[in-house]
């Protein structure tokens, strides 16, 4: 499931170049503006009973069409915040490009990090690698996960893999999308092995290069061709 408290977001970094998602009010709204959706409060709602509106035990995708750090949303993060610690029975998974945002944008009981939040740094590169994830790992974060999405360029994770619980590869998706190439995934996988972190290709993307030739995937066939490669290292647990 999908939670998107606000809409509308600005690219930051290369992997932003074709980002074709700035939220599903951006047509209606600008996809620059930043906006609360009418779903700001919906992990809290309650129905006439007085149970909440989404049951527990569920897994809630925060902000994977826009940016949870955006300084833009600083004036209702803590209303999220709170939501978050209120709902201990939902495990939230916030994806973002802003880590470099995440010591000014904590609650104060933050502390070690909350049990049910999941933060994904997404890198799209090696020099953003390089920038993002020692900050990544400096933060107190109890549950960290790498996005390498969309995957630009081979990438070397080695040095930033302890302390992550799983890495996630995906291609780049779109008529302009750029090359993904199965040996810069092969090459991640491999570290994940030796470091003994999980592993999941996502999608190809929309042009995947396999043994040297670049071939068009159509969008409907992207997430199915890279589980049929079999690549997948999973510890039994439900991430996504
Ligand atoms: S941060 Fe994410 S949503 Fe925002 S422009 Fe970049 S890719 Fe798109």
């Amino acid at each position: 499931m999908n939670w998107e408290p606000w809409t509308g977001c600005y690219k930051i970094s290369d992997g932003c170049t074709n980002c074709y998602f700035y939220g599903p009010y951006a047509k209606r709204c600008g996809q620059n503006t930043i906006l609360k959706t009418d779903k700001f409060d919906w992990p809290i709602r309650r129905n006439k009973k007085g149970e909440y509106n989404i049951k527990g035990d569920k897994i809630l995708a925060t902000c994977f069409a826009t940016d949870f750090f955006l300084p833009e949303a600083d004036q209702w993060r803590g209303e999220v915040w709170a939501m978050i610690r209120e709902r201990t029975d939902i495990d939230f998974l916030i994806l973002t490009k802003r880590i470099d945002r995440f010591p000014v944008s904590l609650p104060a009981d933050w502390g070690e990090g909350y049990d049910n939040v999941n933060i994904g740094c997404t890198v799209e590169n090696q020099a953003l690698a390089d920038y993002r994830l020692p900050l990544f790992l400096s933060y107190p974060i109890k549950r960290r996960f790498i996005a390498c999405a969309p995957l630009l360029e081979a990438i070397d994770l080695t040095p930033y893999l302890h302390g992550v619980d799983h890495v996630t590869v995906g291609g780049e998706t779109g008529r302009e999308a750029r090359v993904c190439d199965y040996e810069w995934v092969l090459q991640i996988r491999e570290q994940c092995v030796k470091a003994g972190v999980t592993f999941w290709f996502k999608n190809t993307g929309s042009l995947f290069r396999h043994d040297g030739i670049a071939e068009k995937i159509n969008p409907y066939k992207q997430t199915g061709i890279a589980k049929g490669l079999g690549i997948d290292i999973s510890d039994g647990k439900r991430l996504f």
